[in-house]
């Protein structure tokens, strides 16, 4: 018998998805063969321990030196509380886009304060800090432009760009005189500059006088993410435009995530009215998503608050990190110039740094090994990062645990 047409065409697609599941197969041996798979590992619970709390794997409560939550607020009672409070009063979800019916008073109180804290016109809300970059980037720029950018940014300011359809151009990591030449390149087509405030995987701060400077000569908007620097630099925990002295002149557009030093989740960018509303008109990111939970807004808010009032936290932090740093240098390991919560360990080699990111884990120490493609190939790091609940000892017996790791 004649095969028919429908006959033929099932047994096409037929062969396309056996193709495909040999080629998902390909794909997946490869991550495994280059160690570049990626694993979850399933937090159990959290064990109470003096100030702090330990997230449990396996039945065994851990040093947690990696998460980002600098200041130790996503488990404050005070927050938790908010969150129930608001919980019971406006259920558990947004319901809509911010543009529907989503948008609560607890969504609008927040951005007033969050402009406040910034020292901004306005802010406005997103769900996260990847759709805010992506929102303000896609907004501001479009083809034809160019997006001027630090070759370390964070993924979700290249991505931005990506989807923004204007040429992206990268200069050297936290170099201004390279940026400077990129932009001159430019001539006159630069829309945007941006860059991270606190490097992610580096913990270093952009040179942000200067790209200031060159933004402001070439009119184009400058967009500092300060995702790491917001709650945990500057006396007042404004971040690195604190502590570099910038104003909302110097830098037009200031994204923050809420998930970070805040504890909770959520993101926002900053920045004089009419820009704030021009984004609210445009940024796709923005429109077509359910608004965050109003209970997670009123939590940001208490966590907001708890952060300017309580500068121990930061205070306590900082200390940390020099700690750290001190008895780091003491034990000969060697660090980068960082003077952030964020302080890797670089152990080039996929293997070699998942392996120790896994020693490490044995001896209850939680350090993630980050790998390419978040960080360059050759410069795979352990990413330890320092919080307001760390006490010395558990410092010293991570730097006790890691020299033993190292010399492996
Ligand atoms: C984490 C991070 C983001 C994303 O923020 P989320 O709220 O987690 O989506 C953006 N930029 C930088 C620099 C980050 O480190």
């Amino acid at each position: 018998m004649r095969a028919g047409p429908v006959a033929e065409r099932t047994s096409a697609r037929a062969d396309l998805v056996k193709r495909s599941t040999a080629i998902v197969a390909a794909a997946l041996q490869e991550l495994q063969r280059g160690e570049l798979q990626r694993q979850r590992r399933t937090v159990l619970g959290f064990a109470a321990a003096g100030s702090a709390s330990r997230p449990v794997l396996g039945g065994r409560p851990l040093h947690d030196f990696c998460s980002n939550d600098y200041l130790g607020l996503a488990r404050e009672p005070l927050v938790v509380r908010a969150m129930q409070e608001a919980a019971a009063v406006w259920g558990a979800g947004a319901g809509a886009a911010h543009l529907v019916t989503g948008h609560s008073a607890e969504h609008q109180a927040l951005e007033q304060e969050l402009a406040t804290f910034t020292g901004r016109e306005a802010a406005l809300l997103f769900s996260t800090g990847y759709m805010a970059n992506v929102g303000v980037i896609t907004a501001l720029a479009a083809r034809g432009e160019i997006i001027v950018q630090d070759r370390l940014n964070h993924a979700s300011l290249i991505d931005g760009a990506r989807q923004s359809g204007a040429r992206l151009q990268r200069y050297l990591h936290a170099d201004a005189e390279d940026a400077a030449r990129v932009i001159d390149a430019a001539e006159g087509r630069a829309a945007l500059l941006a860059t991270d405030g606190v490097f992610s995987m580096d913990g270093d701060v952009a040179p942000l006088p200067t790209l200031a400077a060159l933004a402001r000569r070439h009119e184009a908007w400058l967009l500092v993410d300060d995702a790491h620097g917001l709650g945990v630099l500057g006396a007042a925990g404004r971040g690195a435009l604190e502590e570099q002295r910038l104003t909302a002149d110097d830098v037009p557009l200031l994204v923050g995530t809420l998930g970070k030093a805040f504890g909770c989740f959520g993101a926002f960018v900053a920045g004089d009215r009419d820009v704030i509303e021009l984004i609210l008109q445009r940024a796709r990111s923005y429109i077509y998503t359910t608004a965050l939970p109003p209970a997670v807004a009123a939590a940001a808010r208490m966590a907001l608050a708890l952060s300017q009032q309580q500068s121990w936290r930061r205070e306590r932090l900082q200390a940390s990190v020099a700690r750290f740093r001190r008895a780091a240098a003491e034990r000969g390991i060697p660090m980068l110039p960082s003077a952030t919560p964020i302080q890797p360990v670089v152990v080039p080699g996929a293997g070699n740094c998942l392996a120790a990111s896994r020693a490490l884990l044995q001896r209850g120490f939680w350090v993630a090994a980050i790998r390419s493609p978040t960080v360059p190939a050759g410069t795979e790091r352990l990413r330890i990062t320092l919080n307001a609940t760390h006490e010395d000892a558990h410092i010293d017996a991570l730097l006790d645990a890691l020299v033993e790791v190292l010399a492996g």
